[in-house]
């Protein structure tokens, strides 16, 4: 069978990788966009701190170890269902016999103007190179960044770190409104401040102006901000332009089933790019996380060694990094019940529906969060452990005991 796989991000890497573990000898192809070997962005900011590689998560032998086909710098650009064809830039015809679309997801924010060029991406390593690079050199001294989700947050604590004036508006009350409650939030600002990046809360943007590239950002106020970097950042939209005319099912994302097939015939997607359904709520939206990536490519991977796999569902998670403070989300936000500890630094907040763990929240100690989680994913009734929960100590020990 010929195999052939849009995008080398995380979820194209695990369907390759989780086919070769389970021992397919098809033939494999994977096609990138960038001129890179796979990398993983979370670990991004980490290569542009510290100058390491550690973004390059499977090494440049990557294709010659799992025995397959790698196109870097080759975008696919129309894919043809009936004939079985992928079209690439260059108008080569790719055929295939099972196709996974893994192209994943950029950064977005809904205001007249943020596609424009001047609006500065940070979703792929191509982008953040350009991004850093006129940082680096500097063209650029001051950073204008819309929309304070974590992916922003972390945009801006970089390019602070690399020495530029930061100014980062969000239309809500408070950093990562969809991750942090207030009093949570209200510390990471703390910590943004305290570095020196000039956070603006209930602060909207209307449209990027300039003249031919942006410039800046005109406010819901008319008041206008200016700066030489500006970054675009409230959410993510998959990359799904070029399966325009292909009859591939879309909305935001590309629509799957629960086997994770597109509406297709032998085409499969997984990652940024799909719109999945929450393994607890059942809600369908894109989960642009790192281990639903991971997770969807290996159970596209199953499937396509016809193992039938039903995909259990996307998990809503977060962390934070570079703040020297933990802070982790997993699940819901709220419930009909919270528990809630603060110690120093400490604060974990538990939220039960039903006695069940709907989700939690840690700040400054996420060591339980494998534990909590676990409880979470089994619908567990952990009415009896209440207050264990609570406890720093409570792991395994607490509940054998
Ligand atoms: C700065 C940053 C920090 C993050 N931190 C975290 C974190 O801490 N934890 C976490 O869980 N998640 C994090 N994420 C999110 C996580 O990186 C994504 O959820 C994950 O990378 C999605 O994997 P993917 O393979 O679906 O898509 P992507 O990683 O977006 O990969 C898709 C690939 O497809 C390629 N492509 C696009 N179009 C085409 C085309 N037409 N033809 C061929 N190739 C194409 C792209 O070049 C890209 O390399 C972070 C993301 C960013 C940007």
């Amino acid at each position: 069978m010929n195999i052939l796989i849009i995008g080398a991000g995380p979820a194209g890497v695990s369907v390759a990788e989780a086919l070769r573990a389970y021992g397919s000898r098809d033939a494999i192809t994977v096609l990138s966009a960038e001129p890179y070997p796979p990398y993983s962005p979370p670990a991004m900011v980490d290569h542009f701190l510290t100058g390491s590689d550690v973004h390059l998560w499977r090494g440049y032998d990557w294709p010659e170890r799992l025995g397959l086909t790698y196109y870097s710098g080759t975008p696919a650009e129309a894919v043809d269902p009936n004939a079985h064809t992928v079209r690439l830039a260059s108008g080569q015809l790719l055929a295939y016999d099972r196709l996974v679309i893994a192209a994943g997801a950029r950064l977005y924010a809904p205001v007249e103007g943020s596609e424009r060029e001047g609006v500065y991406n940070f979703k792929s390593l191509s982008a953040a190179e350009a991004l850093v690079a006129r940082a680096r050199a500097g063209q650029a001294h001051s950073a204008l960044i819309v929309g304070a989700g974590f992916i922003g947050v972390e945009i801006a604590l970089l390019l602070r770190a690399l020495g530029l004036d930061v100014t980062q508006i969000e239309m809500l009350d408070r950093v990562m409104p969809r991750m942090l409650d207030p009093e949570t939030a209200a510390i990471v600002a703390g910590v943004m401040r305290k570095r020196g990046i000039d956070l603006r809360l209930n602060t909207a943007a209307r449209r990027f102006i300039g003249n031919g590239r942006a410039e800046g950002v005109e406010l819901e106020t008319g008041e206008a901000l200016r700066a030489d970097i500006l970054v675009a950042a409230t959410g993510v939209k998959p990359n799904i332009e070029f399966l325009r005319g292909s009859g591939i099912e879309t909305r935001w994302g590309i629509i799957v089933d629960e086997n994770l097939r597109t509406s297709a015939p032998d085409a499969y997607a997984a990652g940024d790019i799909v719109e999945a359904h929450d393994r607890l709520t059942g809600e369908r939206y894109v989960h642009a996380i790192f281990p639903n990536a991971v997770a969807q490519g290996q159970v596209v991977a199953l499937n396509l060694l016809g193992w039938g796999v039903r995909y259990e569902g996307a998990e809503n998670m977060n962390s934070l990094k570079h703040l020297d403070l933990p802070v982790m989300a997993v699940g819901a936000q709220s419930g009909a019940e919270t528990l809630r500890l603060q110690r120093g630094a400490v604060l974990r907040q538990i939220f039960l529906d039903n006695g069940r763990v709907v989700g939690f929240r840690l700040v400054g100690d996420t060591r339980q969060a494998g534990m909590l989680r676990g409880l979470m994913l089994r619908r567990a009734d952990v009415r009896p452990l209440r207050q264990a929960l609570l406890d720093p100590r409570f792991g395994v020990g607490t509940l054998v005991m």
